[in-house]
């Protein structure tokens, strides 16, 4: 089959590789697979995590070539799929909780196993197990199915806020893709105050077209526009979207008493940022993580876009061939338009 193979940094090739199936594995016809951030930071610097030659992508509509028994019934041959990209170990005591994204002995698709830049992705047992395999509603295209992936990221972020109150601020920092579909979750489920903070003329024009309450440029008035728009109060949950390690002193100015802070993105390594315990202490701040999720919310995802609450098309900016992986990821890595999506192999 035609791949993308990844052999160190800055170097990726295109080529025929051989497809060999495991006795446990299933195979599926990749139809569109979406370029991440992710992707462009393991292109360029490599990434602890993986160990080349291996095809990066995790974010994947697929289709069945024979029948699947998986937990949420059987899958016939011919049918699309949003693939959950987590290969959890099943026996640590965070799978014995479901919470398989945070499995001790993780591996992923797309980064530790081979992934979606190809014609053909091996499904291990351990997905379809776990309910990993979503089949896609007809309504979405294969490019809005890729996106199904980051959008379940979105929902694990923003569960991991507990209570969010609609009569307070909630701050997405980034007009990314993810910060784009946190910013429509929140108006959509919690009907909350979003402010965005970005730096993409398009995206942020994009932010306000999508119902952002206010969007800032990042800039040195961020906060003074932040507390304003505020009215002094500042904002209570708070969203990193964005590896620019640069807003971590804007945030820690306009996070208000009980705030919570989700590092959504992934950084590149080396990215450190100072706290004052006091600070933590005496205003009662969470700081906390997000990573990955896990099938469930592949499924909620699903529905949600589905049924027309979020609009995945509205990501989709730029459709490339296989062929083209390299410009896809510089595309990426340039903040040209949104998401750019491989859908022809
Ligand atoms: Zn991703
Ligand atoms: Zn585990």
């Amino acid at each position: 089959m035609r791949a993308a193979v990844f052999y160190a940094p800055n170097n990726i090739e295109i080529k025929d590789v051989e497809f060999k199936l495991g006795q446990t594995e299933v195979a599926l016809k990749v139809k569109a697979c979406a370029v991440c951030g992710y992707d462009t930071r393991v292109y360029r610097n490599g990434h602890r995590k993986v160990k080349p030659p291996v095809i990066l992508g995790h974010e994947i509509c697929g289709e069945t070539l024979e029948e699947i028994k998986t937990p949420l019934g059987i899958l016939k041959p011919g049918i699309r799929i949003a693939v959950s990209p987590i290969i959890p170990c099943l026996s640590c005591s965070n799978c014995k909780e479901q919470q398989y994204n945070v499995c001790n002995n993780l591996k992923e698709i797309g980064s530790t196993v081979d992934g979606g830049f190809a014609e053909y992705i091996k499904i291990p047992p351990e997905i379809i197990k776990i309910g990993g395999l979503i089949p896609v509603p007809d309504n979405l295209s294969n490019q809005e199915a890729a996106l199904l992936e980051p959008l379940a990221c979105c929902l694990n972020g923003l569960s991991r806020f507990g209570k969010i109150d609609k009569e307070k601020y909630m701050l997405v920092v980034g007009d990314g893709p993810i910060g784009l579909l946190h910013l429509q979750l929140s108006k959509i489920l919690y009907r909350s105050k979003t402010i965005v903070i970005g730096k993409i003329p398009f995206r942020m024009q994009k932010a306000k077209s999508m119902g952002a309450d206010a969007v800032f440029q990042f800039d040195t008035n961020t906060e003074e526009n932040v507390m304003n728009f505020t009215k002094g109060e500042g904002v209570n949950r708070i969203i990193i979207a964005t590896n620019n390690s640069e807003i971590f002193p804007f945030v820690k100015k306009v996070a208000n008493k009980n705030s919570k802070i989700n590092f959504f993105s992934g950084f590149s390594a080396g990215n450190t940022f100072e706290v004052d315990p006091n600070w933590l202490h005496y205003n009662q701040v969470s700081l906390f993580g997000s990573f990955s999720s896990t099938p469930n919310m592949l499924q909620k995802a699903a529905k949600l876009a589905s049924d027309g609450e979020i609009d995945l098309s509205q990501i989709v900016t730029e459709k490339c061939s296989l062929d083209q992986i390299e410009h896809a990821i510089s595309y990426t890595e340039e903040f040209h338009g949104l998401r750019t999506i491989i859908d022809r192999f």
